[in-house]
């Protein structure tokens, strides 16, 4: 991964921000002006940094937006890789989770009972 990492001080918090390249495979080709760099006569259109908030305590390593600017990259990355991805964890049976049916009495709106159901998972016996 493309990471640099940067630090400002602004309003006296210190922060620490790193960033990743957005991994998205067209972020590059999309006409804003956001991702225009350059001098006149050698412009580009530049892949968007993603701000990495390591520092934060909501920070979680596997959001999704930290790899993607969007959630059209998201999907140009998603589907011009899609059997690679596929691929690293093949699925030729159906998975199973072991459940209990549990029935119950609820009263309406208007004091009229009626039957409702829940799924539990039965935790006892849970495989994969
Ligand atoms: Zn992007």
């Amino acid at each position: 991964m493309g990471n640099s990492a940067c630090s400002f001080n602004r309003y006296s918090l210190v922060v620490h921000v790193s960033y990743i390249w957005c991994h998205g495979t067209k972020c590059h080709t999309s006409h804003t002006q956001d991702r225009v760099r350059g001098s006149k006569g050698s412009k580009v259109l530049r892949t968007r940094k993603v701000k990495q908030h390591t520092d934060s305590e909501w920070y979680e390593q596997n959001q999704v937006y930290n790899y993607f600017c969007s959630q059209t990259c998201l999907h140009d990355f998603i589907r011009d890789h899609l059997q690679r991805i596929v691929a690293l964890d093949p699925r030729t049976e159906p998975q199973e989770t072991p459940i209990e049916i549990e029935t119950f009495t609820r009263t309406d709106y208007f004091g009229k009972p009626y039957t409702d159901k829940t799924i539990k998972e039965r935790v006892d016996t849970i495989t994969e």
